[in-house]
């Protein structure tokens, strides 16, 4: 759904991968067992550089480092879920090669 204007006409469409942290949360509780040895990290709501946000969490070694405006960059992770198969998210990490803006 476009957050300016709640439209749902929308197309798939290739983008950058990068962006920055708009806001984010720490968890300290797992919400699906796949991801009890994760806590805590970082669930970060990111901004693309095309202006599209989505939500995904940092890996460990970002989650202490996170903070608003922090640039980041997609990759792709395959995770175990309950049944014993694998998905792929996407998943961001900080970009170590930009300044920290704070
Ligand atoms: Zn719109």
């Amino acid at each position: 759904m476009c957050a300016a204007c709640h439209s749902t006409d929308w197309t798939w469409t290739r983008v950058s991968g990068r962006g920055v942290a708009y806001t984010f949360t720490i968890t300290h509780q797992a919400f699906q067992p796949a991801w009890s040895d994760a806590v805590p990290y970082a669930v970060v709501t990111i901004e693309l550089d095309e202006g599209v946000r989505m939500v995904a969490d940092l890996p460990a070694e970002d989650f202490g480092d996170v903070a608003i405006g922090r640039p980041v960059e997609v990759f792709f992770d395959d995770m175990p879920i309950g049944n014993g198969g694998r998905f792929t998210l996407p998943r961001f990490r900080l970009r170590r090669d930009e300044p920290d803006p704070s």
